[in-house]
């Protein structure tokens, strides 16, 4: 699937946005600021621009002088000698003497200090300087930035409120629907229609969903499945041993003996199962391989077929095939299943061919029968666990529809291949590849 960035791309394009208006923003606080003169004052310079006036000012007017430049600045001023009298002072508190150190530096050599951020002072004379203070406090100049801070945040909170919605409402929905399937309603489905990497996850959330509904239906399926055959032997067997109970001595040994009949099945059927269910836990993994001569194995599996059906014919055209690394007692199991199928589907008169060659890195072994065939919309479900044709059933082969799943998931595990190939009325031809 294409891997969808539209989320990425508005967070992205969203931390773009807020920088431009956070730019726009500050400027317009800056610029509300700055026309406001009190903010655009530069102490020291201020401070050196009075004092240069002021040594063209007669003496006799240098307080009015003073008050004057006080009110236009907005700042309170002073003028002090070198040892710290106040010769003059505008404003309402005028800033206090320098230190008696700072003084003499400041007359003896420079020409102006900055005294915090309000202040400045500058030399007048080899014997007098200016001291000048901003009527701002240190005060006012927080509440102002506190004041901009709060526009920035509040525009800041503004602008991502859509994105912070866009993202925390479609995962308060998914965390819902993951919250319903986890309590057990496996209809839960989050159902949400978007182009980016959030309708991503709901995709792949439904997705597992529907998976995990389906693998338990599968499980509730076969063990619906697996109770039912293990029911019908076990009915058979109360029934047999309610008739033994009764029974004239002659004839509870044919009841014993019907009885051991489904003992075997049963038992059959729960080997079966505990074959799957170890395979399905470890696949490869399970199987304790050895170095094996399939044409060996298949001999022994015509043999115990001949047993069960004496008169079967079972035509073999076998070559010489490298030896396989199999766990043997599971492929015997296999060819067990096929060759008694291809028994059980065919009428008794008609011969069962078997032939064995090298193929492709491996050995191929194919059983043909001519019997009544798989019809073609079964030819995919044959290897489905407890699948069984309705003409199977008919015949009364007994037999769960356990046999090819089983065979399969076996050659699976081998790393091999079983298909069937199979025409209605003609015969079924059933073959299997393992790897050498
Ligand atoms: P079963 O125990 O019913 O034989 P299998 O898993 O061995 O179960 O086979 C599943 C179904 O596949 C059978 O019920 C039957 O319908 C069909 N089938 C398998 N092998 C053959 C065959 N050689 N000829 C016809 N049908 C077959």
């Amino acid at each position: 699937m294409r891997r969808r960035r539209s989320l990425y791309r508005r967070v992205y394009l969203h931390g773009v946005l807020l920088l431009v208006v956070l730019g726009v923003v500050l400027s317009i606080v800056g610029a509300i600021l700055g026309r406001d003169s009190r903010f655009r004052l530069s102490p020291a310079r201020t401070a050196e621009y009075v004092s240069h006036l002021l040594e063209s000012v007669p003496a006799e007017q240098v307080p009015a002088f003073l008050g004057h430049a006080a009110d236009m600045l907005n700042v309170d001023l002073a003028v002090y000698t070198a040892d710290g009298q106040r010769l003059a002072a505008a404003g309402r508190r005028p800033p206090r003497p320098l230190s008696a150190e700072n003084a003499t530096r400041l007359v003896s050599g420079g020409s102006t200090r900055r005294d915090g951020h309000l202040g400045a002072s500058a030399r007048l004379a080899p014997d007098r300087y200016l001291r000048l203070r901003s009527r701002v406090g240190e005060h006012d100049m927080a509440l102002r930035a506190l004041g901009s801070l709060a526009v920035v945040v509040l525009v800041v909170a503004l602008v991502s409120m859509p994105l912070a919605r866009a993202i925390a409402h479609p995962l308060e929905h998914l965390s819902g629907v993951a919250r319903r399937l986890g309590a057990g309603d496996l209809q839960a489905r989050a159902h949400l229609d978007r182009n980016d990497e959030i309708g991503e996850l709901a995709h792949t959330f439904d997705e597992t969903a529907e998976r995990l509904g389906r693998l338990l239906d599968g499980q509730r399926e076969l063990l619906a499945n697996v109770s039912h055959e293990l029911r019908t032997p076990l009915a058979r067997m109360r029934v047999s041993l309610a008739l033994a109970a009764e029974a004239p001595p002659e004839d509870v040994a044919r009841h014993l003996s019907a009885m051991e009949g489904d003992a075997d099945e049963l038992e059959r059927l729960v080997a079966d199962l505990l074959t799957t269910s170890r395979l399905d836990a470890g696949g490869a993994l399970a199987l304790q391989r050895a170095p094996a001569d399939l044409g060996a194995l298949l001999e022994e599996a015509v043999g115990r077929l001949a047993r069960l059906h004496p008169a079967r014919v079972v035509e073999r055209e076998v070559q010489a095939a490298p030896p396989v690394n199999v766990e043997a007692g599971l492929i015997a199991r296999v060819l067990d299943n096929v060759l008694d199928n291809a028994a059980k589907y065919s009428e008794p008169d008609r011969p069962i061919a078997v032939t064995l060659r090298p193929a492709e890195g491996g050995v191929r072994l194919t059983v043909r029968d001519q019997g009544i065939g798989i019809a073609l919309e079964d030819h995919a479900r044959v290897f489905a666990p407890f699948f069984r044709g309705d003409r199977s059933r008919a015949r009364g082969t007994g037999g769960a529809g356990l046999g090819l799943s089983l065979s399969k998931q076996i050659v699976d595990a081998h790393g091999g291949r079983i298909t069937v190939d199979s025409q209605p009325g003609v015969g079924t031809a059933v073959s299997l590849w393992l790897p050498a």
